[in-house]
C-alpha cells in the first residue's frame, strides 16, 4: 500500500510575525515551526522588505506592535512559485537590512527568523546584499525585482484612514469664555462641521471624542485616539486672552520647549482642564511623559509638524484670519499619543468681539470645517503616497 501525503502536510509554518522597535532598528521576527532556509532583500518603488522561503503555511495573525507601525505599514504573503513563498514587509520609507539570521528552537522558543532593519541614512551604509542561503531557483530574477507587489493571497480593500475629531472641554468645563460665548459650545459645532466634511470624501473614519456637552479627561481623550487606532487626532479649541484685539487661527504641535512664552502659558491653560474636575494628574501623566523622548514619538512629532503645515497652507489659501507666527508648539497634554500624528487648533478668540462673533456662525463654523477637511486631505493623501 503506498500512502501518498498531500504537499501540505510537509509544508513550512510560518506561526507567527513580530516587529518591535529598538531605539537603533527594528527587529522583524519570522517565527517558523522548523529550521528553514531564507533570502532577505529590499526592494524600492514602493519601499519593502521581501523575505523568500520554501513554500510555508500562513498561520500567523501579522500583527505588529502600534510601536512599529512608524516603520513598517503592512506585511503581505503569497506564493511566487510552485516552490518558493514570500513574505513582503511594506516600510513607510527606504530600508535597509542591517542583518538577518536563522535562531534554532531553544528555550521554548520556536525556529526563528530575524531580520533587523533600519532607515537609509540613519546609520553606516549597510550593504545592499541579499541575507540568507536560500536559493530561490525556481523564481525569475525579473520577479524578485519586479516592483509590482506579490499577489497577496487574501487582498483586502485598503482600510478607510481614521481621524479622531476632539472637540476641546465641555460638561463642566466651559473652556474658554466672554460673555455667553462659550468655548466648549464653539468646538463641538465646530467638530461636528469637520466630521461631516472628513466624510463627505468618503475617504475617512471619523470618530468624535465627544459629541455632546459632557466632560472627558485628557489623558482619555488620548486613549480615546489609540483604541481607535487612528492615523490622525485634531484637537479643537478657541482661545481667549486680555488682549482684545487679538484675533485669528493658530495651529499647535507637541513639543518638550515651547516655541514662544505665550504658547507656555497657552498649554498650560489647556492642560489645566483636567483641574476643574479635581482630577491630579501627576500620576497619569508619567506614562506618557516616559514616551516623549521615545523615537516613535520623535517621528510622530515630525509627522504632526508636517501636518501643521499643511494646515497652515490650507487656511492661508482659503483666506482665514491666521496669526503671525500660526505654527506653534509645546507640551499639551492631549497631543501625547506617542504613535499617532496630533494637532491642536485654536480656532479664533473668543475674547475678540468679530472672533466670537464668526465663531458662533454656522457658516464660518462649516468655512473653517472645510478649510481644516482640505489640510488633512493634504496630510492623509501624501502619507498614502510615501
Ligand atoms: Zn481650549
Amino acid at each position: 500500500m503506498i500512502f501518498v501525503l498531500p504537499v501540505q502536510c510537509f509544508a513550512l509554518d510560518v506561526n507567527n510575525i513580530r516587529v518591535g522597535h529598538h531605539s537603533d532598528k527594528t527587529r522583524i521576527v519570522i517565527d517558523v515551526d522548523r529550521e528553514a532556509d531564507f533570502r532577505a532583500f529590499v526592494l524600492e518603488n514602493p519601499n519593502r522588505v521581501v523575505v523568500d522561503m520554501p513554500n510555508f503555511a500562513w498561520q500567523a495573525p501579522a500583527q505588529i506592535t502600534q510601536e512599529a507601525k512608524s516603520v513598517v505599514a503592512a506585511v503581505r504573503h503569497g506564493d511566487v512559485s510552485s516552490e518558493t513563498s514570500r513574505i513582503v514587509f511594506d516600510v513607510k520609507q527606504e530600508t535597509e537590512i542591517i542583518s538577518a539570521f536563522a535562531l534554532p528552537a531553544a528555550a521554548g522558543k520556536s525556529d526563528r527568523i530575524v531580520i533587523d532593519v533600519r532607515p537609509v541614512g540613519t546609520g553606516q551604509s549597510a550593504s545592499s546584499q541579499a541575507y540568507g542561503a536560500y536559493d530561490a531557483a525556481d523564481v525569475a530574477p525579473a520577479v524578485q525585482a519586479a516592483p509590482a507587489a506579490v499577489p497577496a493571497k487574501k487582498a483586502s480593500p485598503p482600510r478607510k484612514k481614521i481621524v479622531v475629531v476632539d472637540p476641546g472641554h465641555g460638561g463642566q468645563d466651559p473652556g474658554a469664555t466672554s460673555g455667553r460665548t462659550y468655548e466648549k459650545h464653539i468646538v463641538l459645532a465646530l467638530g461636528k462641521a469637520l466630521k461631516s466634511e472628513l466624510e463627505r470624501t468618503g475617504k475617512y473614519t471619523v470618530y468624535m471624542t465627544r459629541d455632546s456637552d459632557r466632560f472627558i479627561k485628557l489623558h482619555d481623550r488620548v486613549k480615546f485616539a489609540r483604541s481607535k487606532d487612528a492615523d490622525l487626532f485634531v484637537s479643537i479649541h478657541a482661545d481667549s486672552i486680555p488682549k482684545s484685539s487679538v484675533r485669528g487661527a493658530s495651529i499647535y504641535t507637541l513639543s518638550e520647549k515651547a516655541s514662544d512664552a505665550q504658547t507656555a502659558k497657552l498649554a498650560a491653560r489647556e492642560n489645566k482642564a483636567d483641574l476643574i474636575s479635581g482630577i491630579d494628574l501627576t500620576h497619569e501623566d508619567k506614562d506618557v511623559a516616559g514616551i516623549l523622548l521615545d523615537l516613535v514619538q520623535r517621528d510622530t512629532m515630525n509627522q504632526s509638524n508636517f501636518f501643521a503645515e499643511k494646515l497652515v497652507a490650507s487656511f492661508k489659501r482659503d483666506g482665514i484670519r491666521i496669526l503671525d507666527n500660526p505654527h506653534r508648539s509645546a507640551g499639551f497634554a492631549v497631543l501625547k499619543a506617542p504613535d499617532i500624528p496630533s494637532i491642536l487648533i485654536e480656532a479664533g478668540f473668543v475674547s475678540n468681539r468679530h472672533d466670537a462673533k464668526l465663531l458662533t456662525q454656522s457658516s464660518y463654523q462649516k468655512k473653517v470645517a472645510k478649510t481644516i477637511a482640505q489640510g488633512v486631505d493634504a496630510y492623509l493623501s501624501q502619507i498614502d503616497k510615501n
